[in-house]
């Protein structure tokens, strides 16, 4: 295909605002080429099929990990954020390495019939949301496909299709119903702007803060916490922290809600022991929210990216907050990891329990625990449960969670799975059924072994990487475990986020 010269303005097409930009990456080296300062272009890049700066049409033909569209043009891979698959459009370069670059969408010159008009007014400054210029049932499909090619790519499986029934089952993706207002916690940087208060997010690529009423994935409550505490922060002449100079004192409030209980929770986080005129804050807060149950202070006086500092006072009410998934209660404290949908952590935890098929008087291991949702939730069908997990305050937080569901037949223990289920296994457990939740990086190798000498009936992989998932299935398999099912499930509509519930059943 020719480079063009210019975009030509065609009426009835989408044209640069159809998409999102590509954030930093956005002009790198396009806005170098045009300095005085510029090093020569690397005599590689002459050789490409496209040049920075000039503009082609391209074809759309997938979607990355991070969203963008996957465009080919003259059989070099360009990433046009904002594109979608099965569009020809127009895209500039602006950065290249030899096997593949980056491009800006000028114009969309055949659209998607996937393709929407984004609900959120600020989608295209905020990085937040990566998929709101695609239908929820597209953005579905999608993610049920990056499964697919995951598993096919690098687990080497074979998955069923419509052309042949051979193979591992990946069911569509279980999305929501309402997929909107689905986050509970909100956590929100302050900052100043012409002497005002504001609260909001970091523009994309930058630690520039932008103001922000709403944000159309938050809890409502959330949304009007903030709007509340900005006004009384700005009624009471309080300073945002800044980042250059690391002076002010509003650096963060983060905002946590029950959605069955409707409880809510405000953290001011300040540089600084003291907050002015603290009783005012109190009241304010407290006028205006009545549902607020627990107002607490984080300390964070450090330079640093990190919102919580390591001390936290209750400044009213109660520590925790509640909240329920399924039947099991949970408390919720200012610092404590509590999964962020709890609709979806419902759905994803209920296919768990499906598929570890308990009937009363089994021996389970939850690796990678947490502060125990799944093991709780297992255990209200199971004989006994092992839940393990490496953070020691998550742990602590689990035993809590069983003792205020009154369940006994729990055993927590903080370290690292690879190193506590081995110890286990020397103490005689025997695990009927093992699940496994880990991070992105997936199962620790020594872990994976562990499972294969154990030799349990089966195996249920819950997963937030489908590439690291698709791994770690291989190692699996290979050792004698097939794959009955796959259930990706929606935990972050609009994000390129994509969480698996995955059963394996040991072979003979
Ligand atoms: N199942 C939990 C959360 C899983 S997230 C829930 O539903 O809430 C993954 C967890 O693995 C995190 O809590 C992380 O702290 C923990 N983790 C990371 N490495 C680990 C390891 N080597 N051993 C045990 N836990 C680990």
């Amino acid at each position: 295909m020719k480079a063009k010269s210019s975009s030509g303005s065609r009426p009835g097409k989408h044209r640069e605002q159809s998409g999102k930009p590509a954030g930093n990456r956005s002009g790198q080296q396009a806005g170098r080429a045009g300095g005085a300062a510029v090093k020569a272009a690397p005599a590689w890049m002459a050789d490409l099929p496209v040049q920075i700066g000039q503009q082609y049409e391209a074809e759309i033909i997938g979607i990355s990990h991070d969203g963008e569209g996957v465009g080919r043009v003259n059989g070099f891979t360009l990433f046009v954020a904002g594109a979608l698959p099965g569009e020809r459009a127009l895209v500039r370069v602006n950065h290249l390495k030899k096997q593949y670059g980056y491009a800006a969408l000028v114009e969309v010159l055949e659209v998607s019939p996937d393709r929407v008009k984004p609900d959120c007014v600020i989608y295209e400054e905020c990085g937040g949301c990566q998929l709101q210029h695609l239908s929820y049932e597209a953005q579905l499909r999608v993610k049920r496909q990056q499964v697919v090619d995951n598993l096919v790519r690098i687990g080497k499986l074979t998955v069923a299709s419509e052309l042949s029934e051979e193979g591992i089952i990946v069911h569509p993706t279980l999305g929501m119903t309402d997929p909107w207002r689905y986050r509970n916690k909100a956590q929100v940087p302050f900052g100043e702007e012409r002497g005002g208060l504001i609260g909001g997010f970091y523009a994309q690529g930058s630690h520039r803060i932008i103001d922000m009423e709403e944000c159309l994935i938050q809890h409502e409550s959330n949304d009007e916490v903030v709007a509340r505490v900005k006004e009384i922060g700005a009624r009471l002449g309080i300073r945002a922290y800044r980042e250059e100079t690391g002076l002010g004192l509003l650096r963060h409030v983060v905002v946590k809600v029950g959605f069955r209980t409707g409880e809510l929770m405000v953290v001011l986080v300040t540089n600084g022991s003291l907050i002015p005129r603290v009783d005012e804050w109190i009241a304010g807060i407290r006028e205006a929210l009545p549902a607020v149950a627990s107002i607490c202070h984080n300390i964070n006086v450090k330079q640093t990216n990190v919102i919580f500092g390591d001390e936290t006072r209750v400044l009213w009410g109660s520590e925790v907050i509640y909240d329920y998934i399924g039947d099991v209660k949970f408390a919720i404290s200012a610092r404590s990891f509590y999964q962020v949908n709890p609709v979806q952590t419902e759905v994803l935890y209920g296919k768990a329990l499906e598929y570890a098929a308990l009937t009363g008087g089994e021996t389970v291991v939850d690796a990678y625990c947490g502060i125990g949702t799944i093991s709780l939730f297992l255990a209200q069908r199971a004989g006994q449960v092992y839940g393990v997990e490496i953070v020691e305050e998550a742990i602590a937080d689990a035993r809590k969670n069983a003792e205020l569901n009154g369940m006994t037949n729990v055993h927590f223990e903080a370290g690292p799975a690879e190193v506590v289920l081995p110890e286990w296994t020397r103490q005689g457990v025997r695990p009927d059924v093992i699940v496994v939740d880990p991070p992105r990086k997936g199962c620790d190798p020594a872990l994976l072994a562990t499972i294969l000498e154990l030799q349990p009936r089966r195996v249920v992989y819950v997963s937030c990487s489908a590439s690291t998932l698709a791994r770690d299935l291989r190692v699996l398999v290979d050792g004698g475990y097939g794959v009955a099912e796959v259930t990706p499930v929606d935990m972050f509509p609009h994000t390129t986020h994509v969480e698996c519930c995955v059963l394996l059943i040991r072979n003979c």
